[in-house]
């Protein structure tokens, strides 16, 4: 283990790091995860995280962390399969090691199957952010999401949510939207909000690459991922039920990052960042990975063991990765009207050609222009609103007014104020049945 003290020149104040402890290994195997293939890379593996790396692990993150706030964020495969004495060791460690005055938050994503009153106590006791993975409905989530024996997992998940519930543990839902349940955006969201009564909610695109390797190769994608114009209808379905009636109330992570980029303010996201390379991921045994999007051979960057964090995050390696996401930016991206909003999406997902040839295009491009056009008008009325030092909720009583006015005034066979497309006389306009 390094004693020696590291470098710092070229490390950045703070990144993140996604941390593996069982590096791919889950009690689930939800049909379209891209994790599964990488247990391949560590054939003969326990796959177990051991304490000496975990001490080294956390005294190196806390070491590299310039800043007074940052996270422990565990991820897998599961990380609920080391067992809760592990990550009671870890939160004693992380007691040892952080600096008098500095405040860090633990965090943790997990499938939710396993957790119980015990589990939820000690997230509650440490503040823990649990990030529990829902995909909607009972059969929207049993698409995909089984176990090893093809069951369904539903079930067990909404158990674990309720000792969460029960606690009162701070969690937010992450779904992925994918081909099961990306044409159904409402009854998702209404799913959460009102049945799971979550506040803050994430969706991530299924895009997974058609391949044997599981590594961000090729140019077509498994029938089970995300079409283009399938995410962007999907959060336009969102966005519109969202804007009328839960802003200020639910939290949709991709809505937040998004004014944010409206209103001028740094990007807060990777995905949506000019640069990236910030984000990494940790393996069970300490080998340090660009991006979790990228546990492959080409991204390797070193194990902790051997050189501290802050230097492999220094690299050349790793700063040529983060801003290749810059440089490689096909013209038609920078001359997008929503670059400044979108900044070519995730480079996981740039494997399409632009219309005129050009490689490097977001598969997900007819989405994003599509969505974030449409959000175009409400993102400025909720910006001027920050700018005023008022509430972007007030959004909502703006557009209610807007469109209490527009209504009163449109003709049967005129377009529709909803934006639906269609005759007035035939969407909101329809004469209630008798
Ligand atoms: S590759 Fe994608 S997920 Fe990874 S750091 Fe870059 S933008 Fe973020
Ligand atoms: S919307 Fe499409 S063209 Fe515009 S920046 Fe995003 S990926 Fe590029």
């Amino acid at each position: 283990m390094i004693d020696s003290e590291p470098t710092r020149a070229g490390s950045p104040p703070a990144f993140h790091l996604l941390a593996k402890p069982t590096g791919a290994v889950c009690n689930l195997a939800c049909q379209y995860c891209f994790f599964l293939s990488k247990e391949k890379l560590y054939p003969d593996s326990p796959f177990r995280m051991t304490d000496e790396m975990l001490e080294e692990y956390i005294r190196q993150y806390v070491e590299a962390q310039r800043v007074p706030e940052a996270s422990i964020a565990w991820q897998g495969g599961e990380p609920t399969l080391m067992g809760l004495d592990f990550f009671r060791r870890s939160v004693e460690l992380v007691e040892k090691h952080k600096r008098p005055k500095m405040t860090i938050q633990h965090t943790m994503q997990t499938n939710g199957t396993l957790l119980d009153d015990e589990w939820c106590e000690f997230f509650k006791e440490h503040n823990f952010l649990i990030g529990i993975s829902i995909d909607g409905p009972a059969e929207m989530h049993n698409a995909y999401r089984v176990d090893k024996g093809g069951n369904p997992s539903f079930d067990r998940v909404m158990r674990g949510l309720e000792f969460l519930k029960k606690r009162k543990v701070d969690f937010n839902i992450l779904c992925t939207v994918h081909a099961a349940n990306g044409d159904y955006p409402l009854e998702v969201y209404r799913f959460f909000r009102d049945e799971l009564e979550a506040e803050f909610v994430q969706f991530i695109a299924i895009v997974v690459r058609d391949n044997e390797t599981g590594f961000q190769e090729g140019k077509t994608v498994t029938d089970r991922s995300v079409e283009p114009e399938q995410w962007g209808n999907f959060f336009i379905g969102v966005f519109d039920e969202w804007v009328r009636r839960d802003v200020g109330q639910t939290y949709v992570q991709f809505f937040d990052v998004a004014l944010g980029n409206w209103v001028g303010a740094p990007p807060s996201l990777c995905v949506f960042s000019p640069t990236c390379g910030t984000a990494l991921a940790l393996e069970h045994n300490g080998d340090l990975y660009s991006c979790d999007h990228f546990v492959e051979p080409n991204y390797f960057l070193g194990n902790i063991a051997e050189t501290h964090i802050m230097e492999l995050v220094a690299s050349d390696k790793q700063q040529k990765f983060g801003r290749d996401k810059l440089d490689t930016l096909p013209s038609y991206c920078q001359e997008c009207d929503v670059l400044f909003a979108c900044h070519g999406g995730c480079p996981k997902n740039r494997f399409v050609e632009t219309p005129d040839g050009q490689p490097g295009l977001n598969y997900l491009c007819a989405g994003y222009k599509a969505f974030f056009h449409h959000i175009d008008q409400p993102m400025r009325i909720m910006a001027d609103l920050l700018r005023q030092d008022r509430a972007p909720a007030e959004i909502m009583q703006i557009l209610g007014a807007q469109e209490r006015e527009a209504f009163a005034t449109v003709g049967r066979n005129d377009p529709c104020p909803c934006g639906s497309g269609r005759k007035f006389k035939h969407c909101h306009g329809r004469a209630a049945p008798e």
